[in-house]
């Protein structure tokens, strides 16, 4: 690959006091392509990643039933024609292994693998204000320096377990999907229990349900879902996917959320309540957020639209669970379709239909203790081979707080971020010069590669001028940060979301902090149409941004 590292740097690694010009945290979608954009431009960077090997999440979540709810050409790189020529998604929705697959042969096709450390777990960053340096020091002991931090820590990469008393004392095999163990693990014959009933369990559940030889379901609250509606990709419609990669990505980058998928220009208030069932019908039966996200925009604001397309879900859930009871558990009562991110699922609601599958309530009789042989609610003790946790993670912050990250004054981001995040851009952080986060708090939601690459594209040149011109040190003003967060504050107004119970806006109940009722501003809420615009803004001659 081509250096145009005289472009950009003056920095001889050689010579250079300090260990890199730039350390990127994390190996996964968005680490891989910060790297690469580095290594292009014959910068001294390296990647450090706590695993033993790139993937993030999908090294992490290897769970049975663990896929995209992104159409998988839409979730791959984009800046590559030659690995969107080579690349071949077998599945519209790609499992797991398969998008593991995918990102190493990535860092293999890129040679970046030399330009990653795994195994490399970081403990602590502080910001040596002298030098413009962050010092790091990994848990096993070892320090390095770099000019520049690149945080790519995932939002969604430091679970959470249930704070159940007792959790310890259980003698059979127990772990949080994010950790299932990476040897097979035969369910065939045993009692496996699973609590929680989010995205991963929704997942998880219709696959398991065929292997254990029986499986209790724990929820609390139940949950919205809706059909993923999969299938194989041939190598024709590969052939015209391919065709088809720039409208795509195109069609992406004009989308709230950076999907095909668009929300309907019509008014929910266009049609009558007979064709609105009639539309739901036709979303309902295609493949991925077709139903969430090219709905009527009325369903994430309005109350009166939002319930009657909940009603329409609540039917067909009905329609797909025999036993009516247990239909009605599954239905949620405490909140609308879509408001929480929309798990998508594939027979979830059938597995519920199998003799080999209960489905406890745990709100009306919540689990009590965690013992050594299952666990106890307040009205049956259950006994299980295998305990599921799929209670989810601390999003978007937690991997920050799990770090001990100190800016300027020896300022802890722990600290700043107490009560929730505050950033300029969801990229930078007032008071903690020369770090930059991908995939942090406050940016759009949106297909996460899609913003991953947004991003990068962003963060880079942005690196390049402060090498150009010889500076060391960068650092987003006060103003700049308030005026992001007070951005980001309004981007909820108006929306539905504002009542949900969920990680995006920072509920967990498994975390001090995350309480109901407390809100997190953990995304920019207008989409990713918007955010754009104001990147391109804020790159304008990089009014929020002082460098010295
Ligand atoms: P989650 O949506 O936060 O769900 C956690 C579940 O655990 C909830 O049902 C929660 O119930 C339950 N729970 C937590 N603590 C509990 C306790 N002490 N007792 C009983 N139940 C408890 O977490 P997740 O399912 O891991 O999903 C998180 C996000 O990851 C998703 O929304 C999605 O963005 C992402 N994800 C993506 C994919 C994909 O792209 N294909 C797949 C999986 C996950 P309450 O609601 O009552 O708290």
């Amino acid at each position: 690959m081509a250096s145009t590292a005289a472009q950009t740097t003056p920095i001889n690694p050689a010579t250079a006091p300090y260990d890199y010009e730039v350390i990127v945290i994390g190996a996964g979608v968005s680490g891989i392509y910060q790297i690469k954009r580095l290594v292009d431009l014959g910068i001294n960077a390296t990647v450090l990643d706590a695993n033993d090997g790139p993937g993030g999440t999908w090294w992490s979540n290897r769970y049975p039933g663990a896929r995209f709810d992104s159409e998988s050409y839409t979730y791959g790189y984009s800046f590559s024609k030659e690995l969107l020529e080579e690349w071949h998604w077998k599945e519209r929705f790609s499992p797991q292994p398969e998008t593991l697959r995918y990102l190493n042969y990535v860092v293999d096709k890129l040679d970046l693998r030399d330009h990653m450390q795994f195994g490399c777990k970081v403990a602590a960053m502080q910001f040596d204000e002298e030098a413009d340096l962050w010092r790091i020091t990994l848990t096993d002991g070892r320090e390095m320096s770099s000019r520049i931090v690149v945080t790519a820590l995932g939002p969604l990469s430091t679970p959470t377990l249930p704070r159940i008393p007792g959790i310890d004392d259980f003698q059979g095999i127990a772990f949080h999907p994010a950790n299932w163990p990476h040897e097979p693990l035969d369910l065939s014959g045993k009692r496996v229990g699973i609590i929680g009933t989010g995205a991963t369990a929704i997942q998880i559940i219709p696959v398991i349900a065929e292997q254990a030889g029986h499986l209790t379901v724990f929820q609390r609250r139940a949950n919205w879902a809706a059909p993923l509606n999969n299938g194989p990709i041939s190598d024709e419609e590969m052939a015209s996917i391919r065709a088809r990669y720039d409208e795509i990505f195109a069609a992406c980058a004009q989308s709230p959320a950076a999907f095909e998928h668009v929300p309907d220009p019509r008014s929910f208030y266009d049609l009558t309540a007979e064709q609105r069932r009639a539309f739901w019908d036709e979303l309902y039966e295609q493949p991925g957020f077709s139903i969430w996200l090219a709905n009527f925009p009325e369903i994430f604001t309005e109350e009166a639209a939002n319930a009657e397309l909940s009603d329409y879900i609540a039917d067909r859930i009905r329609q797909r669970v025999k036993d009516p009871a247990v239909a009605e558990l599954l239905i949620p009562k405490d909140h609308g379709f879509g408001v929480q991110r929309l798990p998508l699922e594939t027979h979830y609601f059938e597995a519920y239909n199998r003799d080999n599958v209960e489905l406890v309530n745990a709100k009306a009789t919540p689990i009590e203790r965690i013992t050594p042989t299952g666990l106890r609610t307040t009205d049956r003790e259950f006994e299980f081979d295998v305990l599921i946790y799929a209670t989810g993670f601390d999003a978007f912050t937690g991997a920050y707080d799990r770090i001990d990250i100190r800016g300027i004054g020896g300022k802890k981001l722990r600290d700043k971020w107490a009560r929730g995040p505050v950033t300029y851009l969801g990229m930078l952080v007032h008071g903690f010069p020369n770090m930059a986060m991908l995939g942090g708090p406050q940016v759009a939601a949106a297909n996460f590669p899609r913003g991953s690459e947004t991003a990068v594209d962003w963060l880079t040149p942005m690196f390049q001028r402060l090498w150009q011109q010889g500076q060391t040190r960068f650092d987003v003003t006060a103003e700049a940060e308030q005026a992001w967060f007070d951005a980001v504050r309004q981007s909820y107004d108006g929306l539905l979301i504002n009542k949900a119970q969920s990680w995006i806006t920072g509920y967990n109940s498994n975390l001090d902090g995350h309480e109901y009722g407390h809100t997190r501003y953990n995304i920019f809420a207008t989409g990713g149409v918007e955010y754009t615009k104001h990147l391109k803004a804020a790159a304008d001659g990089y009014p929020g941004i002082d460098f010295a």
